[in-house]
């Protein structure tokens, strides 16, 4: 028998999830849809065991498609166990939810997802949780503001916008001596790229939507916790009745099947773009933990066996006429919210808006560009285009 604990991501990714000798020989475990599930007698119906979610018991807590999608990144993140959500933010809030009782302290790193801010600030706030945001580049030193109601730190390496890296192995290690859950928004590193309980993290929560889906058409969330936190986060799902349908979990699951290859392929092409970008007279830097230069590349280095393709361009200052007529001008780079799908995607952000604890003052306009499966020869060529585009428009 093969010992599935030693199987290497690739092969993780081909075979988990699924049992064809359970679907009459089917390659794929099928789309199960059911709201009702039926028992055979009084006896069994009503000595369901609430806390077994991995059996069908009622629609809400999945089927047989469900537990494969959970199962498989479960295994691939090397986590305890795994829940399907919704979306990425619903995943970001049942987790934090979990924590948030009235009265309850929450660290959360100053460079998080600009929405898992606004939960926190307009919801868990108001709800009596302490919310207070702390400098994403404290180490060990978060142990300093770790207080006798802390009930969990919210890391996020990189930090959406701004590719701050964080020394999560340092950060969990400071809040396990107070016996304080991590949290962590490792939507970024993927279970593919960014082995979260290896490094600390008790609850790894992912937006599915990005690379595990990979192809621009599914919204999901999924939460992957060790064996301690498990029963905690998931009770929690269960009491806010989140759940995902069968079809959306099919999708997710055809999508992680295939997530090396694409990211190993996106990550290369994400490095040629960085890189030759570096050498262009119109940037100033180029955020991306990848890079040799950049300042949190050896925690990258020594965290991550990889990279997504999502980085940030700092142009030299620039009118935002330039620059909306560089991202308006490139006819290969889609202008939309979200990333990890197979095609390129260009916006510009201001993640210095949403600081409080730390500012960020990058020197220039912050252009964020997703790299996708495209030739990057072509992709270059229409940047080059673009920055003509910007020229004129001056
Ligand atoms: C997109 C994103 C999310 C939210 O995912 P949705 O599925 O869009 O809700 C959370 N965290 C990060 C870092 C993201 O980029």
């Amino acid at each position: 028998m093969t010992d599935k604990k030693k199987l290497r991501p690739d092969t993780i990714t081909a075979h988990a999830g699924r049992d064809p000798r359970r679907f009459d020989g089917a390659v794929n475990t099928p789309v199960y849809r059911a709201s009702t599930v039926l028992f055979p007698d009084v006896a069994s119906y009503e000595s369901r065991n609430p806390d077994d979610y991995k059996v069908m018991r009622y629609g809400i807590y999945g089927t047989p498609t469900t537990f494969a999608l959970e199962e498989a990144v479960a295994q691939l993140e090397g986590g305890h166990a795994a829940v399907a959500l919704p979306s990425g933010l619903a995943a970001i809030v049942a987790a934090l939810a979990a924590f948030a009782h009235s009265g309850a302290h929450i660290l959360i790193a100053d460079s998080v997802y600009q929405p898992t801010r606004n939960f926190c600030d307009k919801r868990l706030r108001t709800q009596g949780v302490e919310v207070e945001y702390y400098d994403p580049a404290l180490g060990a030193a978060i142990a300093g503001l770790i207080r006798p109601n802390t009930t969990a730190v919210f890391c996020e390496a990189p930090g959406s916008l701004s590719f701050e890296m964080q020394d999560i192995p340092a950060i969990a290690a400071a809040a396990h001596a107070r016996g304080v859950a991590v949290l962590a928004d490792t939507t970024w590193g993927t279970p593919y790229f960014f082995r979260a309980f290896e490094h600390g993290v008790d609850i790894s929560i992912h937006a599915g939507t990005k690379y595990i889906s990979g192809h621009s058409d599914v919204m999901l969330g999924v939460v992957v916790t060790n064996e301690r936190y498990w029963l905690e986060l998931r009770r929690a799902v269960a009491d806010y009745g989140y759940c995902v349908s069968p079809d959306d979990c099919y999708l997710a699951l055809r999508g992680l099947r295939t997530i090396g290859v694409r990211m190993r392929q996106q990550q290369q092409s994400a490095l040629t773009i960085a890189r030759w970008l570096q050498a262009r007279p119109e940037v100033l830097r180029v955020l991306y933990p990848a890079l040799e230069g950049d300042p949190g590349h050896a925690i990258w280095k020594r965290d991550f066996s990889g990279a997504a393709s999502l980085f940030g361009v700092i142009l030299k200052p620039a009118s935002e006429r330039a620059v909306a007529a560089l991202i308006d001008a490139l006819s290969l780079f889609g202008i939309g919210s979200s990333w990890g799908g197979f095609e390129s995607l260009a916006i510009r952000a201001d993640p210095g808006r949403y600081r409080s604890a730390t500012s960020w003052n990058p020197g220039g306009p912050l252009l964020r560009l997703h790299i996708g499966l495209e030739d990057p020869a072509d992709l270059m060529a229409d940047l080059e285009q673009g920055f003509a585009q910007m020229k004129l428009a001056g």
